[in-house]
């Protein structure tokens, strides 16, 4: 797993915000659609959203992969 370390001024303070490389695939046809990365603290479990398949030309649940 990749991991991305930054850090970010919120209210005069340096946060520490950890992202974390993820692939997205269709639900539908299993192609892996998207590479994003994710906020670990908002997201701790595997992601799920609605996204546009070119495969299946249409808007298909994706969840994110390893
Ligand atoms: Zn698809």
């Amino acid at each position: 797993m990749i991991v991305f370390r930054y850090y970010q001024r919120k209210e005069h303070m340096e946060v520490e915000v950890v992202r974390v490389k993820i692939t997205l695939a269709c639900t539908e046809c299993k192609q892996r659609n998207y590479n994003m990365t994710k906020e670990k603290k908002n997201h701790p479990d595997r992601m799920e959203t609605k996204k546009y398949c070119k495969f299946c030309k249409t808007h298909t649940l994706h969840k994110e992969t390893k």
